[in-house]
């Protein structure tokens, strides 16, 4: 068939494997070849629905995506009952490592690194950690602790100073320094799409993440009593376990995908916002928690208004996934493959012709088992 979209001679199906196109999208062009309503790395999903897993984890298919959730969900119920047990300072470790932890088991079952697992980890969760550490006490040292929302932080009243110290200048320098370790895996070949930069980037902002909780709740892990009323704990415990890792993540992966992006000519709006969404995301979740807890509103504001920070930053490193993936996945070759999505068969280029998954966002052993062919035959064996 001709596809509507690129004008492709490509084999018959629901979407092109050349370009990605929706051929069973009605109206505009642009809803055939933007297909908001089919995420190119889990097409079952709209491209702006706030799912986390399929965002920040996007080479899993649907099985693994749910073993991931449920991973995570008992490693929140842990945390639930080691608060509701007193046992803060075991809590806070789990809060600090559940995430990362995760991502490293998702690294570990999808071989991102492909052949360099030490490079790639050191590079991304170890310089992270590193960074984490040295720029979070160096941020102490010059503005007081951040707000989890912290159990010392109640409503004493607004000090410019330190507000626009902790509130605008740290972010933003986190937000430079984040990166850069990661960025180090640009020039390398086998790295070369922006899926891999933003998988790059989410496990270094994880790796902040882990330093900065280790570090803020130092004194506390070594001070505090094995068993504590665990008043006040359960705000700083969901925003260290869940918000903080979170923003760190999404932030930096939107970062460096974006710097991927920049190294394969495309200097648009999406790539450009991404740096300033990363940032401005950032800035509004620390000064506006800080904020919120000045004005002497009660915590769980605090964590409504992070959760939404979130959210927005998670969507928008969704449009900035699907766009990239809908522009390289193209180009691949032909070859006879197994799609991870919908699980058939399949004769494809870039795309799954059966339900449009993008073939780029595959696991590193579906690649490496694509048997390439020249001309295809027929779209669909299965
Ligand atoms: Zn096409
Ligand atoms: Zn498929």
């Amino acid at each position: 068939m001709r596809c509507q979209a690129c004008g492709e001679e490509v084999p018959e199906g629901i979407f092109c494997t050349r370009c990605g196109a929706d051929q069973a999208a009605s109206g505009r062009q642009g809803d055939r070849r933007g297909r908001r309503g089919r995420f190119a790395a889990s097409p079952d999903e709209h491209v702006s629905q706030p799912g986390v897993m399929t965002a920040l984890f996007p080479h899993l298919d649907h099985d693994e995506v749910n073993e991931f959730r449920w991973a995570l969900i008992a490693g929140v119920v842990v945390l639930l009952v080691l608060y509701a047990a007193g046992l803060i300072t075991a809590a806070l470790i789990v809060a600090a490592f559940l995430v990362p932890v995760l991502y490293v088991l998702y690294l570990y079952e999808v071989r991102v690194y492909r052949d360099a697992p030490a490079t790639v980890l050191g590079l991304t969760i170890g310089g992270g950690l590193l960074l984490g550490v040295v720029v979070t006490l160096v941020g102490n040292a010059l503005a007081g602790p951040l707000p989890f929302p912290s159990v010392t932080v109640g409503g004493t009243g607004l000090n410019l100073a330190p507000l626009i110290m902790t509130g605008i200048l740290i972010p933003v320098l986190q937000e430079l320094v984040k990166p850069l370790p990661a960025l180090l895996l640009r020039r390398r070949q086998e790295f070369g799409e922006t899926i891999d930069g933003l998988v790059f980037g989410v496990a270094a902002g994880l790796g902040f993440a882990l330093a900065q909780t280790l570090v803020q709740f130092s004194q506390v892990l070594t001070t505090l009593d094995l068993r504590t009323d665990p008043a006040n704990w359960l705000y700083p415990l969901v925003s260290a376990a869940l918000l903080w890792p979170l923003l760190h993540g999404s932030t930096t992966g939107a970062i460096t995908a974006a710097v991927w992006r920049f190294g394969r000519q495309h200097r648009g709006r999406l790539e450009i916002g991404a740096v300033v969404a990363a940032v401005a995301a950032h800035v509004a979740f620390v000064l506006g928690s800080q904020l919120i807890l000045a004005a002497g509103y009660t915590r769980p504001l605090v964590l409504v208004w992070q959760g939404i920070v979130v959210g927005a930053m998670i969507v928008y490193v969704r449009h900035l996934l699907h766009r990239a993936l809908l522009d390289e996945a193209g180009s691949l070759g032909f070859a006879r493959t197994t799609c991870p999505n919908c699980r058939r068969d399949v004769t494809a280029a870039g795309f799954c012709p059966t339900c449009g998954m993008a073939m780029s966002a595959v696991p590193d052993a579906i690649r490496r088992a694509r048997e390439a062919i020249e001309q295809p035959t027929s779209a669909s064996a299965g």
